[in-house]
């Protein structure tokens, strides 16, 4: 970015920023995989807006059903009005993706981002049960509003909410005690104890895989409990699959694996398809005890962001064709990563599911610089675990693998360089 760009950012936008620190450079087209900077850089996006652009920058097959509603001149913005957007996806989305599934449930369009779904997602639990508290997990992520800041472990966001948190009380994660505890019996015998102190739960909240939190992956059987133990001590079963849904980890859904039966499901990111903000809430029937207009919003099932939405579950999941794909696709990056950490002994971790990955470093000064130096190369990847010591990839799921092969070889030349410039400072 030129010096004058840095300055004027400096100057005109908050301290908050984020990105545009990890990532210098104006960008000004995207496409695919590809971020294209103003000083003509192809960037390897292996960061994917958060999961918020699962089926990459601008996909023209998305684009053209966005292009052609803004020139009908159809409602943009309605409220929750009736449209044909919002019937059209509604229809499409019941048909192919839950009764494709066997499953039924009733859509709530919240307000735009994947935080306002998880309050909505807690606030009806909580009404429906009568009881406040919520079971989170150590190191789960649902967002900086306070509802979902009090579900999240992160300390330092935590912190800056400047209110005390509460309702919500944490337990560990699979494998978070090792892979020796079932942390899924010791959560069930805390939840069943009489005098175990902990108040019965409104609601379990979980992600299937961790995504701020460090690419942490629960297995089939954890997840499996943790609904049977929901079911057992009358709380409402949430699935945040806000980062890990719309095919991250190789199915729609990321629970599908594991055959759970969500209460509520919590979607957001990649749901619009396009980048567009658009979040819903998918509610079993018995649980839609809500008053009308009990939880609201002005921007809640965005027309423009439910026709793109359409447009993906028509283009890509009408068949097991786009699962199998993301499934070899992910197999393909492990293995590559694996390849790569075994090439430095046995110092660093790789785990994942689909194409959720996560590249342990260990020490959070090398995952900086790699990722530092990987952005010089012109590959952009992002961090995250409790010290930011993983390198998170989530590239898109219509990435080609020659751009796969190629981002992955200047990563593992940024490691590289920054494990010879770390060794003596901080390892
Ligand atoms: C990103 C994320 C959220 C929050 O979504 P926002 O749109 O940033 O509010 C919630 N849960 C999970 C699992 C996420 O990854």
């Amino acid at each position: 970015m030129a010096d004058s760009e840095q300055l004027n950012i400096q100057a005109l936008e908050s301290n908050v920023r984020v990105y545009s620190r990890s990532f210098p450079a104006t960008f000004s087209r995207a496409r695919g995989s590809i971020m294209l900077t103003e000083d003509g850089r192809q960037m390897i996006d292996f960061l994917s807006g958060a999961g918020a652009l699962n089926y990459g920058h601008n996909n023209h097959g998305l684009r053209a059903a966005i292009t052609s509603y803004l020139e009908s001149d159809a409602p943009v913005h309605a409220l929750d009005m009736a449209t044909p957007a919002k019937l059209d996806f509604m229809k499409a989305f019941n048909s192919i993706i839950l009764e494709g599934r066997g499953l039924r449930y009733r859509f709530q369009f919240t307000g735009p981002t994947g935080a306002n779904a998880n309050e909505a997602a807690l606030k009806l639990s909580r009404k429906v049960t009568r009881r406040h508290n919520i079971i989170s997990f150590a190191r789960g992520y649902h967002g900086m509003s306070l509802g979902a800041i009090a579900a999240s472990g992160n300390r330092s966001y935590r912190a800056a909410s400047g209110v005390s948190l509460s309702g919500v009380t944490f337990m560990p994660y699979d494998g978070y005690l090792g892979a020796d505890v079932d942390t899924a019996e010791y959560v069930r015998v805390m939840l069943m104890d009489e005098s175990g102190g902990i108040d019965p739960p409104a609601a379990i909240l979980v992600e299937t895989v961790q995504g701020e939190g460090g690419i942490n992956v629960a297995r089939r059987e954890w997840l499996q409990s943790i609904q049977s133990l929901a079911k057992d001590v009358g709380a409402v079963f949430i699935v945040d699959d806000v980062q890990m849904g719309c095919g991250r980890t190789g199915d729609f859904f990321s629970f599908e694996f594991a055959a759970l039966s969500p209460d509520i499901i919590v979607l957001s990111k990649s749901l619009s398809g396009y980048g567009l903000p658009l979040s819903m809430l998918l509610i079993k029937d018995e649980l839609d005890v809500w008053l009308p207009g009990e939880h609201t919003g002005t921007f809640r099932g965005n027309n423009l962001a439910l026709v793109s939405a359409t447009a993906a579950i028509n283009l890509y999941w009408r068949s097991r064709a786009f699962s199998e794909e993301i499934q070899r696709k992910g197999k393909h990056i492990q293995r590559r990563l694996e390849a790569i950490a075994r090439g430095y002994g046995n110092r660093f971790s790789v785990r994942g599911r689909g194409m959720a990955l996560g590249f342990d470093c260990q020490v959070p000064e090398l995952a900086a610089m790699t990722t530092k130096k990987a952005f010089e190369k012109g590959v952009m990847v992002e961090r995250c675990g409790p010290l930011d010591q993983v390198v998170k990839f989530l590239p898109a799921l219509t990435i080609d693998l020659e751009t796969v092969d190629k981002g992955l070889d200047l990563f593992n030349e940024a490691l590289s360089e920054a494990q010879q410039q770390t060794r003596f400072s901080a390892i």
